[in-house]
């Protein structure tokens, strides 16, 4: 009679014996033991038969063939076969949990990217994502995935794993020198300003959908003077009849005048075109940085300035525009101090920063950018932080170099799992320091499998360090020589808390531990570039969609633990926790230190009240910058404006004093980048809620005495 096995999708089959043999092969082979598979498949045949008259579903085969290995005694066997059917069981349950993701982000997108919206092409976005991060995770060695699912470790950009590196610092300057090709054609050296323009927002489209990171102007100002002189002459060639007629002075006067009309419309197309263009994946506008602040000659200073009045002059009816992010770079002699020749940039920066929360401040006198400031080497940064310098295997510097990728340490997870025990506590820190080391390397090997055609535009067309002479089919590989590897963490108030029972903001104890921890990071990583010939670095991961990630996984697995998991998030890198009372003195003092540490990018944020004047943040980061080694600064407040408008609003209005519209849009600085209100993942959501803002007032009294 013939007999029938149910499948778990319900269909029916006819029994396969074969398949009971082959299941019992494998897992003896698993264990390198012989065993009489005909013998034992047979026994369960008999067994499956005796048990069940017609037919039978897949899991009642299963314990069947446990069960016939155990009265047969063979135990090995048996326990391989168990964990070669609970492995499956739970890729099952994966791919279901996968099933269940699609069919949300067709309802709606998750908030993880607090960048992303929510059209088609967003949801497809996602969709492609989510499914990437389950195939990487199923690909990799067993015991990695199980760190980044549990929570120790967190992989960043799981989706790209396999397709990409993260960020890139572009050489502007030098690409125009020589043109580039997009795939479509060649682009030559701009001949005028608008078109250089143009071309320095093609760069950053082009190379977005090459990376999952973003991408930087490394030296805005600098890189497009060339162009304004260039248009000067083009002016004063197309007016040369004015010459007899004018004198000197009047004909310089209006070419000059013409000059600044163009240079300004160059830059408005700049600010419009990087909060429009949705060329990221189809579906969102870049991620964008643009350093600017020490000028080379006085045109480039004239670009410097009219892109932060365009900037500050925001989108058609005023909006907020959300990108480029601008590092305003700070330096005494050029621009920091009254007497500096370009201290009217500083100013104006501050200004600008006032009303738009960009740009931020790098203060290249903090030692470790001034050492390189010395060389020749003018330090950069990404607006998300990123930060990248020194080089084992090539030039210095940040130029066409960026970050291949980071992965972060849960740091509370390894206190809590010490116990409070400082011994304890340092060699679990090790050892997932060697976990995370071994993760990247992992990555490393994947990453090294792509070819120069598989990142066409930003490799193929030699934006990026390491791609000289190399051919379509080359391996990445000098490529990603010449970036680093980040390792960061995230929650340190947290981890003191738990070790300490106060936070480094709290106690004088906590603080030096706290250095403790983070410099022994850095040591791993310095160490680990000698290990390996490649560039290590420490990162004060910003935690993008992972605030809330591994303070939900700590609950779950530790339950409530006051001022540490009974929150929704933990704590970004090394900052003091939003919600603590502290002046701004202290908190630049306490985390200044850090910075220096924190070789693979840093920020600390000042938090203030309603609107800051352009004074008042001058005040703060010449007060910090004059009193700290510390690097990079942002200051923070919560924007809004009517979006009929353009009206600011201040916090808790409803309706527009100007219009009365009730459409009214909050603007917040989401790790690095500023994002709208809404687009807020729940871990951000509640972080922003507990924000305080720091006394300004100490600041103040400081500059006044
Ligand atoms: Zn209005």
């Amino acid at each position: 009679m013939k007999y029938y096995v149910i499948k778990r999708d319900g269909r029916k089959v006819s029994f396969d014996l074969s398949k009971i043999s082959n299941a019992i092969a494998r897992s003896a082979k698993n264990l390198n033991l012989s065993a009489d598979i005909e013998g034992i498949s047979t026994k369960v045949e008999n067994r499956i038969r005796d048990t069940y008259k017609y037919e039978i579903n897949v899991e009642q085969i299963q314990d069947l063939i446990e069960d016939t290995l155990m009265d047969l005694k063979l135990i090995d066997i048996k326990n391989s076969y168990s964990n070669y059917r609970k492995e499956r069981t739970r890729i099952r349950d994966l791919k279901s949990e996968l099933m269940d993701t699609v069919h949300n982000i067709g309802v709606e997108t998750d908030r993880d990217n607090a960048n992303v919206g929510n059209n088609f092409s967003s949801k497809l976005l996602r969709i492609a994502s989510e499914t990437n991060k389950w195939h990487n995770l199923s690909k990799m060695p067993k015991r990695l995935a199980k760190l980044h699912e549990l929570g120790d470790l967190y992989y960043h950009d799981l989706d790209s794993y396999n397709l990409a590196t993260n960020c890139l610092h572009i050489d502007t300057g030098k690409i125009f020198e020589t043109g580039f090709n997009t795939g479509y054609g060649t682009i030559r050296k701009p001949k005028r300003i608008e078109s250089a323009a143009e071309l320095s927002c093609i760069l950053l489209q082009a190379s977005q959908n090459d990376m999952f990171g973003g991408q930087s102007h490394v030296n805005f100002d600098n890189d497009m003077a060339p162009y304004v002189s260039s248009t000067r002459e083009e002016i004063e060639n197309e007016y040369d009849i004015l010459k007899s007629t004018l004198s000197e002075e009047a004909f310089s006067t209006f070419v000059h005048n013409k000059l600044i009309d163009r240079v300004r419309q160059a830059m408005q197309g700049i600010v419009y075109n990087l909060n429009t263009m949705h060329s990221r994946a189809g579906s969102q506008v870049p991620f964008s940085s643009l350093n600017i602040g020490i000028p080379h000659s006085n045109d480039a200073a004239l670009v410097c300035q009219i892109f932060l009045e365009e900037y500050e002059k925001g989108l058609g009816k005023n909006e907020q525009p959300i990108f480029p992010n601008i590092i305003f770079r700070v330096k005494l002699g050029v621009n920091r101090s009254k007497d500096d020749p370009y201290h009217y940039l500083f100013k104006l920066a501050c200004k600008v920063a006032s009303l738009r929360m960009n740009p931020t401040f790098m203060n290249i006198d903090a030692d470790f950018n001034l050492q390189y400031y010395n060389k020749g080497i003018l330090p950069a940064t990404m607006g998300c932080r990123t930060y990248i310098c020194s080089n084992i295997n090539g030039p210095e510097g940040p130029n066409r170099r960026g970050n291949n990728s980071p992965a972060t340490l849960n740091l509370p997870r390894i206190a809590i799992e010490s116990r409070g025990d400082l011994d304890r506590f340092w060699e679990l820190l090790d050892e997932k320091l060697n976990l995370l080391k071994e993760a990247l390397l992992h990555r490393y090997e994947i990453l090294k499998k792509l070819k120069v055609k598989d990142m066409p535009f930003v490799i193929g067309e030699g934006l990026m360090l390491g791609s000289e002479g190399l051919g379509p089919n080359d391996s990445i590989d000098p490529v990603l020589k010449n970036g680093s590897w980040s390792v960061g963490f995230i929650g340190l108030a947290e981890t003191l808390i738990v070790l300490k029972g106060a936070h480094h903001g709290e106690s004088a104890e906590s603080r030096e531990l706290g250095y403790q921890i983070v410099q022994c990071i850095r040591d791993f990583t310095d160490k680990t570039i000698s290990d390996t010939q490649m560039n290590w670095s420490c990162y004060a991961t910003p935690a993008e969609g992972l605030s809330g990630r591994f303070v939900l996984q700590d609950r779950v697995k530790y339950g409530e633990i006051p001022g540490v998991t009974d929150k929704d998030y933990y704590t970004n890198s090394f900052h003091i926790p939003v919600n603590y009372t502290i002046s701004i003195p202290d908190k630049v003092q306490i985390e200044a230190p850090f910075h220096k540490m924190c070789n693979a990018g840093h920020i600390s944020y000042i938090e203030v009240d309603g609107y800051p004047t352009g004074e008042t943040i001058e005040n703060i980061i010449t007060y910090a910058y004059e009193n700290s080694n510390i690097s990079y600064l942002g200051i923070n407040f919560h924007l809004r404006y009517c979006k009929n408008c353009g009206t600011y609003v201040n916090d808790h209005v409803k309706a527009c004093p100007e219009c009365s519209s009730r459409n009214i849009q909050g603007i917040s600085r989401v790790t690095g980048y500023l994002s709208l209100d809404e687009r807020f993942g729940s871990g951000k959501v509640a972080e922003r809620r507990d924000r305080l803002s720091h006394d300004e007032s100490h600041i103040n009294t400081y500059l006044s005495v």
